[in-house]
């Protein structure tokens, strides 16, 4: 069990929908919840998660931390805000669902291996770089991220996707050389170094 892990279970002991409010983007929204189940009826994804929004704000109030903060259905949300603009309290089911993700992760509790996760990790390493997303490494990244013969495979499956994005100058073979950067990327990633270290700091004191 991570350290934090253990600082948040002896913090927060028995009243996990106070650890939510505190550390959760936009927590503070899940006791407006009146579980209608408008949410998870607007999901067009929700019916293939283990638990939908309705139910995980559900599971937050009774308690159900490791659950909650186990489960892979936050990650499976692709932000198209069906959600929100129908929820009768106008909760940011969106902005919680991904908070709960991201806190999830911080305590090393999100699942192994599930692969919106990978990719989102993917994406992150790869815009760390240089500040910009290079889109032909990502791309490599995550087609041979299960070894070359897998990696082949996939990129023989998706070449014509691959043509479409240079087609429409959307990814550049180029790009395998370096591809395009900030100005100043020592400076961008001290920023969010410095941001990291705020918010880890933010966490720990519980502020
Ligand atoms: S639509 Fe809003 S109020 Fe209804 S269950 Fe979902 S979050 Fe709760
Ligand atoms: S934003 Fe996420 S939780 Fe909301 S309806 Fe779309 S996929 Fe479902």
């Amino acid at each position: 069990m991570s350290d934090m892990n253990s600082a948040m279970i002896d913090k927060y002991r028995n009243d996990f929908l106070k650890e939510v409010e505190a550390n959760v983007e936009e927590g503070e929204w899940v006791k407006m919840c009146m579980q209608c189940g408008v949410c998870s009826g607007s999901c067009p994804l929700g019916k293939h998660w283990s638990h939908p929004p309705q139910e995980i704000f559900m599971m937050i109030r009774a308690g159900q931390r490791d659950e909650v903060l186990g489960s892979d259905s936050m990650w499976m949300c692709t932000s198209c805000y069906n959600c929100i603009v129908r929820c009768p309290r106008e909760v940011p089911i969106t902005h919680i669902m991904h908070g709960l993700a991201h806190y999830a992760k911080r305590l090393g509790l999100s699942p192994k291996g599930q692969p919106t996760q990978q990719f989102s990790q993917m994406f992150w390493d790869n815009m760390m770089k240089k500040g910009r997303v290079n889109e032909l490494k990502l791309g490599l990244s995550l087609y041979f991220k299960d070894g070359f013969g897998q990696g082949v495979k996939n990129a023989l499956a998706n070449q014509k996707l691959g043509q479409n994005m240079m087609k429409a100058k959307r990814m550049s073979p180029m790009e395998i050389l370096g591809g395009h950067s900030l100005k100043d990327v020592g400076g961008f990633q001290k920023m969010i170094q410095k941001a990291q270290e705020l918010e880890e700091a933010r966490l720990k004191n519980g502020k």
